[in-house]
């Protein structure tokens, strides 16, 4: 609980309006979307709710709640649109979350420079539609376009469904403004290439806001394409498909989709060729080709058309029944779909050997693999485990065993755990695992930038 030293001053930053302290609003924001039922051996995190909500809407206002909070050694999360999958905005210390909402302004649309600069709390589907008025369209496009916001798909590198010519979110920024622990602003030049000492955006994407809360961001935009073609091709193995995939890939060809799923009907590639007509026709041409040489048959574009229009439907009904809601009902909602999404990057050369290793660990466990796929890259692997008899509840602790098992797996082969969603509480204890002495310079940077862990505590393993 904070006394009321603490609270007048944060009301006297933002508003007495916007300083939140009931039990309400405390439970529905002490969480995203993970549920305890994936959190495996993780579940106290969700034992504490934050001890109050804060909803600056300016820089100005993130400063003084910062400087205070260095003052009084409190802790601060910071809360984008609460969408993350990992747990990273549950406060597990307790703390003062700091919702960016209310900073939603786009402040610049610069068609010259193909850059928009927003500021942090920009859901992504607003800035698509502003972009769109324009004639352009930002490069990240996940799931959650809906939902999410600007910087918190930068804090956790997310990936999207035009990864595979634009790359994860971290591509997209071209500058950012940050308020550090100590309440300092740092604010990086809006160029796209640095030689004149490191970039320091790289030190906030995919940060989780351990380093510093971002405040406004710059990040490219595309002209909307001349044209679209959207194509699909099926396989008898996921092996063909996969070579398909890499060989696309090493010849330099740049779908803005590349999606390969292997579910109980299907195994196939979903291809999307977007840009100038004749480029889209060449790249098209040529991936047809190359599908048939690894075995694969064109069956047209009416499967990766629907898979296109639909992509947004999870986050639709996100939005609709549990955004913003007590954690009761979000993780009701779950009901017995007892499964677990698994998104590994591993070195092209071993994902095929991966697989089978890990259909290894799973023969005999009652677990098994509802879907294979491969998002925008070869070496982008993800698995969706769940239990053969649909019991999710009584096998949970033979899914969380080889969740552990299939994750360490990746990190023995060279990969990594995740490629999409950051690490929060659910993988924080593989994380100095996987990165060895890169976790202790992480920590060094932590000790030097925030001395008193005031921000984002227990994420990234510190
Ligand atoms: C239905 C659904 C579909 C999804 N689809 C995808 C998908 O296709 N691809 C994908 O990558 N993810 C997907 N996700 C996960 C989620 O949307 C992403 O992780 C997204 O990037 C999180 O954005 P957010 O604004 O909700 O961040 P939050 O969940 O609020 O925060 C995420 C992390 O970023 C930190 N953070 C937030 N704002 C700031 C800030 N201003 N400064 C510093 N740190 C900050 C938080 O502390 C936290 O650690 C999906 C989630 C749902 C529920």
């Amino acid at each position: 609980m904070l006394d009321s030293a603490t609270i007048h001053p944060l009301t006297q930053i933002v508003g007495s309006e916007n300083v939140l302290t009931g039990e309400y609003d405390l439970d529905r924001y002490s969480a995203d979307a993970l549920n305890p039922f994936r959190a495996y051996g993780a579940e106290d995190a969700f034992d504490r709710l934050a001890d109050a909500v804060v909803r600056p809407e300016s820089t100005e206002q993130v400063v003084g709640i910062v400087s205070l909070a260095a003052d009084q050694g409190i802790t601060l999360i910071p809360y984008g649109g609460g969408t993350g999958v990992m747990g990273g905005t549950v406060p597990i210390r307790g703390g003062v979350i700091v919702d960016l909402s209310r900073m939603n302004r786009i402040l610049e649309i610069n068609a010259r420079d193909l850059t928009a600069t927003v500021e942090a709390g920009v859901v992504l589907g607003d800035l698509e539609d502003d972009l769109a008025e324009q004639g352009l369209m930002p490069g990240h496009d996940p799931y959650s376009v809906p939902i999410a916001t600007v910087a918190g798909a930068i804090s956790t590198n997310g990936v999207g469904y035009r990864a595979a010519a634009y790359g994860p979110m971290g591509n997209q920024v071209v500058a950012l403004e940050v308020v550090l622990p100590d309440g300092r602003i740092v604010a990086t030049n809006a160029v796209p290439k640095y030689s004149s000492g490191p970039n320091l955006n790289h030190l906030f994407i995919g940060s989780e806001g351990v380093f510093g809360i971002i405040t406004k961001a710059t990040i490219r935009v595309f002209r909307l394409p001349e044209t679209q073609v959207f194509t699909t091709a099926s396989f008898d193995t996921f092996d063909q498909g996969f070579d398909a995939a890499v060989e696309l890939t090493a010849l330099g060809i740049r779908p803005s989709l590349l999606d390969l799923t292997e579910d109980e009907d299907s195994i196939r590639l979903h291809l999307l060729f977007e840009g100038y007509r004749e480029g889209v026709a060449a790249d098209e041409q040529r991936a047809k080709q190359i599908c048939i040489q690894t075995g694969g048959q064109d069956i047209g574009p009416g499967p990766t058309m629907e898979y296109w229009r639909d992509r947004r439907q999870s986050a639709v009904r996100y939005k609709a029944e549990a955004l913003g809601r007590p954690r009761k009902v979000r993780w009701s909602r779950w009901g017995g779909r007892n499964f677990d999404y698994l998104h590994m990057a591993l070195p092209v050369s071993k994902v095929l050997d991966y697989r089978k290793r890990c259909d290894l660990i799973m023969a005999g466990t009652g677990i098994k693999v509802a879907e294979y796929s491969l998002w925008s890259r070869p070496e982008l692997f993800s698995m969706m485990l769940r239990p053969d008899t649909g019991d999710g509840v009584r096998f949970r602790a033979n899914l969380a065993e080889v969740v552990e098992q299939v994750l360490t797996l990746a990190q023995d082969m060279g990969g990594i755990m995740e490629y999409c969603h950051g690490v929060g509480v659910k993988l924080n204890h593989l994380l100095a695992r996987e990165l060895g002495v890169s976790h202790d310079v992480i920590r060094d940077l932590k000790q030097t930038l925030d001395p008193a862990n005031i921000m984002n505590p227990g994420k990234l393993g510190l």
